[in-house]
């Protein structure tokens, strides 16, 4: 980690102000849905056999402090970014190459890959793609400059089951409440205000998204109604983060909305003569709806998928008519080889897909190194540094896995790597550590208080909807929009960040200029 840069924050709150403080965001957050299902390791099966039981979302009690100046920045990169996946998404040529030099050593993206290919023997039926997109990034301090800049740096681009636009929303309000209601004290007034605390617009914007997309499928050609599939997981933890884009999906925009889990897809779904996705809901068997969009929300992790049946209910969902969020090629444009390939020093491929040269600068911009493993000249080097344990302490390893828990981080690069047949190392990118300056918060989750040191994580959603050519490559953006923040900060302590696995909390921002 860097220096702090920051004010001395958060204050230090008696025990009445702490108890005030605690209330209201237990109060508040239960009251507005900024809640999740408790881990089985808080709330046992036995305590709760019916798995009704709902709690706090692990969240910061104060706003965390970001530079304002690497907030704008990473917004205005996010219609560039959609841009730049939409384009990657619709070349399949150029992912091909990628993909095919990971088959061999990585069975789910060969799998993914075969879906596709599957598909496209047969003939997409539909061309419209939606991409509800999250770009996460750190806050990087250039030390070797003599005026220490600040700016943002890409820690990863997610393309599926983009997580945490419904509790943002939540989050950031909450703070603005708490504000509001002078729960913070008097001395972080310079601070905490109204004008520096903003509010996350990921609920409306990504439902928008959805609907802009439910919207362009059109009428239904079969007579019946139409409707938006959220794929899900079960069980789902973060169910309550899905609902809150299901009910503005449903009330802003009076569309229909059902949850299916990824094992029903076979059960409940049919793909008709004309590949429209047919769905009947268990609870009422008798009506039948055309589906317009699948949302994944699951079929990311290797582990959903048991056998060949779900195998199969991926294929099923992929060829049919329905618009996909995403369709495999968007799912494979998010994995990390696409991101290494695009941030290699001196890659020239960042170019070809967005040609506007500004644009492509301001992206480049938020890039960190990022290596391959494989044996071309940067690999090579990539190798050395890794190996070595005095440079791997600067790298993270990655392989192509999205959900957290998947990444070895620094001193256990070296060892790690001894354990892999080097015909196996390939699979993985090597990324230079992004190092953010030191802060401070307060993490309230599972009932518990945790003060110190935390490093936050930036995500700029962004939704794109567009329409593939008939020539590879060709594509038509109809929308391109950002679609809200989120801030996740973690201990400062843990390598990972991610709050479904464990280790984080939602957080908002509190702009600060530095
Ligand atoms: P996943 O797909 O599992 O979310 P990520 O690339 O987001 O994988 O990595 C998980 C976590 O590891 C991040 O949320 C972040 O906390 C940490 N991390 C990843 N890459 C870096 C990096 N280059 N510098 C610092 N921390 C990183
Ligand atoms: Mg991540």
């Amino acid at each position: 980690m860097a220096p702090s840069m920051y004010p001395n924050y958060p204050p230090d709150l008696d025990a009445e102000q702490q108890k005030y403080l605690l209330r209201n965001v237990e109060d508040w957050s239960i009251a507005h849905g900024l809640a999740v299902r408790p881990a089985a390791t808080w709330v046992s099966e036995q305590q709760d056999p019916a798995g009704a039981l709902a709690t706090t979302a692990p969240v910061t009690m104060f706003p965390s402090l970001f530079p304002k100046g690497c907030f704008d920045q990473a917004k205005s990169v996010a219609k560039s970014y959609n841009e730049l996946y939409s384009a990657i998404a619709s070349n399949e040529s150029w992912l091909k190459e990628i993909v095919e030099e990971l088959v061999e050593i990585d069975e789910f993206m060969a799998e993914l890959w075969k879906v596709h290919l599957a598909v496209k023997k047969e003939g997409y039926v539909q061309p419209l793609n939606l991409g509800l997109f999250r770009s996460d990034y750190m806050v990087h301090v250039d030390a070797s400059d003599s005026k220490p800049e600040t700016t943002v740096k890409q820690v990863e681009f997610n393309t599926i089951a983009s997580s945490f636009g419904g509790l943002s929303s939540q989050v950031s309000a909450m703070h603005r409440h708490l504000l509001s209601i002078d729960a913070y004290p008097e001395s972080t007034s310079s601070l905490i205000k109204s004008t520096t605390l903003p509010q996350s617009t990921s609920v409306p914007e990504l439902a928008r998204g959805m609907a802009v997309a439910h919207e362009a499928y059109g009428k239904s050609s079969t007579g019946l109604s139409t409707c938006v599939i959220f794929l899900v997981q079960d069980p789902e933890r973060n169910v309550f983060d899905q609902r809150h884009l299901e009910y503005a999906l449903n009330s802003t925009h009076g569309v229909k909305t059902f949850r299916l889990t990824f094992a029903r897809v076979l059960a409940d779904t049919e793909v008709d003569a004309s590949r429209k996705l047919i769905y009947s809901p268990p609870h009422s068997p008798t009506k039948k709806f055309e589906v317009s969009l699948v949302y994944f929300r699951a079929g990311y992790a290797p582990s959903e998928y048991r056998g060949k049946q779900d195998w199969d209910a991926r294929l099923h969902i992929e060829r049919s008519a329905a618009i996909k969020c995403p369709s495999i090629l968007t799912h494979l444009a998010g994995t990390k080889k696409v991101q290494q390939v695009l941030a290699t020093p001196h890659s020239p491929h960042l170019k070809h897909f967005v040609p506007d040269e500004t644009r492509a600068a301001e992206v480049l911009k938020t890039f960190a190194p990022i290596y391959p493993l494989d044996t071309s000249e940067a690999g090579q080097e990539a190798r050395k540094l890794a190996t070595n344990p005095d440079t791997a302490a600067r790298y993270v390893l990655k392989p192509q896995r999205e959900g957290g828990g998947n990444n070895v981080y620094r001193n256990a690069i070296p060892d790690f790597l001894k354990t892999l047949p080097e015909s196996h190392w390939p699979a993985y990118i090597l990324m230079e550590m992004i190092e953010p300056p030191a802060q401070s918060n307060v993490i309230f989750r599972n009932g518990e208080m945790q003060q110190g040191g935390v490093i936050c994580e930036l995500g700029i959603y962004g939704a794109c909807l567009w329409r593939s050519g008939e020539t590879d490559g060709e594509r038509e953006v109809l929308q391109n929009f950002e679609a809200g923040y989120l801030l996740r900060t973690k201990g400062s302590g843990s390598e990972e960040g991610g709050v479904a696995a464990g280790f984080g909390s939602v957080d908002s921002a509190c702009l600060v200029d530095l």
